[in-house]
């Protein structure tokens, strides 16, 4: 059985959940990704983390 890992990134400025991503990895290193963040309405950093 695979087991599925749900991944999210959570904006750092409002820590708004913006983004869901599945990974099937369970070693994941902590990303730091520069996404658009609609509550924003700007990008910023993005941090991953389980959901
Ligand atoms: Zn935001």
């Amino acid at each position: 059985m695979a087991e599925r890992v749900i991944n999210m990134l959570q904006c750092t400025t409002c820590k708004s959940k913006n983004y869901y991503f599945a990974s099937g990895k369970k070693k994941e290193n902590k990303l730091e990704i520069k996404k658009f963040c609609p509550k924003c309405k700007k990008r910023t950093v993005h941090k991953s983390g389980k959901v």
